[in-house]
């Protein structure tokens, strides 16, 4: 596995390339050109530390709760209830070893089996620590299974945790349903919508959830800003101790720069979603529909994974029938097409995603499973030359595999 990665990785780093589409918008999005230009301002001008009395200091500090109340208004929070974090991850982390002791009586956690590995690992090693983890199942549409949800969560379920939109299909699960039947046990509810927020309208208050976690990289902001959404009067003890920043709840000093970017993405993200009043989530849908009816059409033996589950608009799990993924992206890569085989992370690995298996896809697609991630900066154009470039490419990889 760790050689087929290696392989894959120096072949895609040597080629030079004529041609560059970006459909990897799940792994990391372009940085807006205003996100850039924040942060460098920061980076050369506003470099005070922003705990500093100073006046240098405090403006600052400005910026950072500039960047706090930019955030907070994307997803209808205040800013007293945003933590910023260095990630995703690390927010995932913060809040659930976070809340954990507020519930120190109860010694059970529920998640899904469709998480990120953020959840998943961190799942794990809960459960060395000795808590037992009950991981509920999806349905074919990648929807959690919503009696065996119910089934799992007791009176000793410490914590829920469960994702918004999946990052290897899109798949949009039912959050207040879930969340609510969580709440009625007295669980500590935490989302993981890392992969929707920023992209799609999310309100904190529509969800009767304490705890919700964002990353700026995801809708074109910085690596390495991420926040914790702590809804009011829930208890948190912090994973980082030290000085007294974000309310004690994180020590460190403030990477101003990528929370002023998150700030900024935060802002852009917000405008644009006002702008469009819901219009845009099903425009930018009927781009990835087309797309994905033209591959059906030009390559008989292509299958979406997800679709008949609400999907966020940016993600097209596509399996290719009796191809590897890993060969398909190495030509992709050649044509200067950026895609990706379920999550980053297990990109080169010869094991079907553990998304796909929790789907029960059959594996002659999930082994060929390619994903494909649009942002708003994603034209029809460039699909269609993804398109295009398909019959070739996968007529060389069916003769490979012949021979
Ligand atoms: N959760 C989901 C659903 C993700 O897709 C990712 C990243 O791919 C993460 C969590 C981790 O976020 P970060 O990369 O900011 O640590």
């Amino acid at each position: 596995m760790a050689v087929a990665r290696e392989r894959c990785c120096a072949r895609v780093y040597n080629q030079v390339m004529t041609r560059s589409i970006y459909l990897d918008n799940n792994a990391t999005t372009q940085p807006l050109p205003e996100v850039v230009e924040a942060m460098t301002r920061v980076l050369r001008d506003d470099y005070a530390n922003p705990s500093s009395v100073h006046r240098f200091g405090q403006a600052v500090r400005h910026r950072v709760e500039t960047a706090r109340a930019q955030l907070a208004a994307l997803i209808g929070a205040k800013p007293a209830e945003i933590v910023l974090t260095s990630s995703g991850t690390e927010s995932i982390n913060l809040a659930i070893r976070g809340a954990l002791p507020a519930r120190a009586n109860r010694r059970h956690v529920v998640t899904t089996q469709v998480e990120h590995s953020a959840v998943l690992s961190l799942a794990d090693s809960l459960e060395r620590e000795g808590y037992s983890v009950d991981r509920v199942g999806v349905d074919a549409r990648g929807l959690v299974d919503v009696d065996a949800w119910r089934a799992s969560i007791t009176e000793e379920t410490a914590l829920v945790s469960l994702q918004h939109a999946n990052n290897e299909t899109g798949v949009m699960q039912d959050v207040v349903l879930l969340a609510s039947i969580a709440a009625e046990r007295g669980a500590i509810v935490h989302v993981d919508a890392v992969q929707s927020v920023g992209k799609t309208a999310v309100r904190v208050t529509d969800w009767p959830v304490q705890l919700v976690s964002i990353s700026g990289h995801k809708f074109h902001g910085p690596k390495g800003a991420g926040a914790l959404y702590v809804r009011r009067r829930t208890r948190l003890h912090p994973l980082i101790v030290g000085g007294r920043q974000e309310r004690s709840l994180r020590a460190g000093t403030e990477n101003v720069a990528g929370i002023v970017g998150l700030g900024v993405a935060a802002d852009a993200a917000r405008m644009e979603l006002d702008r469009s009043k819901g219009t845009a989530d099903a425009n930018r849908a009927r781009l990835r529909d087309e797309f994905e009816d033209s591959v059906i059409q030009t390559v008989p033996f292509a299958r979406v994974h997800g679709a008949d589950a609400p999907r966020i608009w940016n993600t097209s799990n596509i399996g290719f029938e009796g191809l590897a993924a890993e060969g398909i992206l190495i030509l992709l890569s050649d044509a200067g097409v950026s895609a990706s085989s379920g999550a980053a992370c297990s990109s080169g690995s010869l094991e079907p995603s553990h998304v796909l298996q929790a789907m029960a896809v059959d594996e002659r697609f999930a082994h060929g499973a390619i994903r494909f991630s649009l942002s708003q900066l994603t034209t029809r154009e460039e699909l269609h030359e993804v398109v295009a470039l398909l019959p070739d490419l996968l007529a060389r990889l069916t003769a490979l595999r012949a021979n």
